[in-house]
């Protein structure tokens, strides 16, 4: 016999466990789980400065901590499990957790977010929290009046260059082509910028540093007959090449957009399927941070409330 629960949370991140405070308060039972990354990506980052209501900060790990005690004050359940398939027309819902267990939900809230894509290189990892970032809103203000490196040439990656030239002194702007895909306006924004120097046709090649990253070796024209290899002075490495939205599992019955995100009904968290909701990051390639995750998960879990009670 499978399990049968109200309201199926996916995902322990700022959304999951917000879902899980405002359904556990509506009576709804919620059963969460918390898959790979209990407590989501701000438990891999130290200081968190901008989530409201935290004056001196608080580290990201604590600030989820925090977020799953409130919730479990109110009788969420949350389980340890991963969520390997699902099938979302069936009514109930059937989600399978772990490969083994089935449990029948007649709502599921998503929030399984969306994972930054790096260069693979092992420096990356090595200077984690010292220097490397995936998110220039998040981390530019600890680079104020230094100077930092975006690499990407899409649309987000002029974004970051933009902010952090507002913050930094200096902005390299990485180039891995001789040319960007980012749009017309956003290129003349970041070329017209006296702060952000573009460097086309440059990988990188790593990073080094004491105590955190304090330059970058770069490769330009890599390959070629004009190749050269120089370093730049930095103090912050930004990625800025995309994010992967953990979706996999749910492609063929969401309505995805082209990169993965699961689209919602304009200013809600519903989906193309009556009764499951997105939340977070999954379903949000624009902002990306903890506050606007929660804010989606507050209206997820009341969406499933109003979607119960019809
Ligand atoms: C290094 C770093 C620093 C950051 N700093 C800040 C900051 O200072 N301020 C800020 O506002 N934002 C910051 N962010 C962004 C912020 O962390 C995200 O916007 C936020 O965590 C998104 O929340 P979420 O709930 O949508 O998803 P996530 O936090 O990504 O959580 C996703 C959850 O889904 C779970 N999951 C995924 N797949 C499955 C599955 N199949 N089954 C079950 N569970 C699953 C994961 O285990 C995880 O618990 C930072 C991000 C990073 C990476």
């Amino acid at each position: 016999m499978s399990e049968k629960v109200r309201c199926l949370i996916i995902g322990s991140g700022p959304a999951g466990y917000t879902a899980a405070i405002y359904a556990s308060r509506a009576n709804l039972s919620p059963v969460l789980y918390e898959g790979i990354q209990p407590g989501g990506q701000l438990t891999t980052t130290t200081e968190v400065e901008n989530f409201p209501g935290y004056p001196e900060g608080i580290t990201g790990t604590e600030l989820m901590e925090d977020l799953k005690k409130q919730a479990e004050k109110y009788g969420a359940d949350i389980r340890t499990g991963i969520v390997t398939a699902a099938d979302l027309k069936a009514s109930p819902k059937k989600i399978t957790v772990d490969g083994k267990t089935v449990i029948e939900a007649d709502t599921v809230i998503i929030s399984t977010g969306a994972t930054a894509k790096y260069l693979g290189l092992p420096d990356e990892a090595k200077y984690a929290g010292m220097g490397v970032s995936a998110c220039a809103t998040c981390d530019g203000f600890f680079y104020r009046k230094k100077v930092v490196a975006v690499v990407g040439g899409g649309d987000t990656a002029c974004e970051e260059a933009i902010y952090l030239s507002g913050l930094a002194s200096k902005v390299y702007l990485i180039v891995r082509k001789p040319f960007m895909r980012a749009s017309k306006v956003m290129q003349d924004r970041v070329e017209k910028n006296e702060k952000i120097e573009i460097l086309y046709n440059t990988n990188t090649l790593g990073l080094f540093g004491e105590n955190g990253v304090e330059g970058a070796h770069l490769i330009r024209h890599k390959g070629e007959a004009n190749e050269e290899k120089f370093d730049i002075a930095i103090d912050g490495f930004f990625l800025a090449i995309g994010h992967k939205p953990n979706t996999d599992i749910f492609a063929g019955q969401l309505d995805l957009d082209e990169v993965g995100y699961i689209k919602t009904v304009p200013n809600l968290t519903s989906t193309n399927i009556p009764g499951v909701f997105a939340a977070g990051d999954v379903a949000d390639p624009i902002f990306r941070q903890a506050i606007t995750a929660a804010g989606s998960g507050c209206k997820a879990a009341i969406e499933a409330e109003r979607y119960l009670s019809e």
